[in-house]
């Protein structure tokens, strides 16, 4: 595994993977890798020939310094896992060649990141769109993996590839939980044990959104709000339901695929979760 601290190291790896004619799959992560990521690792092994996995803790997404600071890091343990899930290269570039000195240039999807839960992050997606455009540049790989549980981020790099015509395609992959439920996150760690445990109530919630027989916008948003708030220890920042694809809002009875997305503090920690429902 070949593990590249700068852009140009990179590039030039890249280049023997391309001079081979082999095919390369993107895994952008912020690092502290879990199960959740590997999964992403697995899809792009199962559709490249070769697979390129960035670790970067992107300042420009992050509303304040203080979320930034406390992002938990293990470079180490990231790279033994990486290793032994057979990638080919580790990008780990630096703050300064991301964003090089006298930097001004941002890529923003304008509708789909000033919505949601961009209303409660501003500047979240913007900060998301242009490290992703700068890392498909540096990689400029056939196809790129993102996890659905960051629901409005996959819709809006989807949107963002489609627009800038990055020939590359965009995979989705399932929320990858731990045993009792709970979507896998870096931040899990960061919850102190009875917050872990009431946690649960947001996956809980989603599972009777799912189960109801009548399911109106109207219903889903009164089940998972009534279920989240009879948890004293959850405080909803975001429950949101819409149309699948483009993020618009709905009501009444679904005739489409709905997304429910939702953000919920645990003690300070913001936890995301979200689900696809068919009509
Ligand atoms: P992060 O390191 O948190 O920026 O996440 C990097 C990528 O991993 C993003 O595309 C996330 O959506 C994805 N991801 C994070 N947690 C999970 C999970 N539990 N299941 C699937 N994908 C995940």
């Amino acid at each position: 595994m070949q593990v590249c601290r700068t852009i140009s190291d990179g590039r030039n790896t890249v280049a023997t993977f391309r001079q081979a004619g082999e095919s390369v799959g993107l895994v952008p992560t912020m690092g502290f890798l879990h199960a959740g990521h590997m999964e992403l690792v697995a899809a792009a092994k199962a559709r490249a020939d070769r697979v390129v996995v960035t670790i970067f803790v992107n300042p420009t997404q992050f509303g304040d310094a203080s979320d930034l600071d406390s992002y938990p890091r293990d470079e180490k343990r990231d790279l033994q896992m990486l290793e032994a899930a057979g990638v080919d290269m580790v990008l780990i570039p630096e703050v300064i060649d991301v964003y090089p000195e006298g930097d001004e240039t941002i890529v923003e999807t304008t509708r789909m990141a000033n919505m949601l839960h961009g209303l409660v992050r501003p500047g979240h997606f913007r900060g998301v769109t242009t490290v992703v455009a700068r890392l498909f540049n540096f990689v400029q790989p056939d196809l790129a993996c993102f996890g659905e549980k960051d629901y409005q981020q996959l819709q809006i790099i989807k949107r963002m590839t489609r627009d800038l015509a990055f020939p590359i395609e965009i995979i989705g992959v399932p929320i990858v939980r731990e045993a009792d439920g709970l979507a896998m996150s870096s931040r899990n760690v960061r919850l102190n044990a009875e917050d872990r445990a009431a946690a649960l109530i947001i996956s809980q919630s989603l599972n009777a959104a799912e189960a109801l027989t009548d399911k109106t916008v109207e219903s889903l948003r009164e089940t998972i709000a009534h279920t989240i708030n009879s948890e004293p220890r959850a405080t909803i920042h975001g429950l949101d339901i819409v149309q699948a694809e483009t993020l618009n809002d709905i009501s009444g009875v679904l005739t489409s695929p709905a997304a429910i997305m939702l953000s919920v503090e645990f003690g300070g920690v913001l936890l995301l979760d979200q689900r696809v429902i068919q009509p």
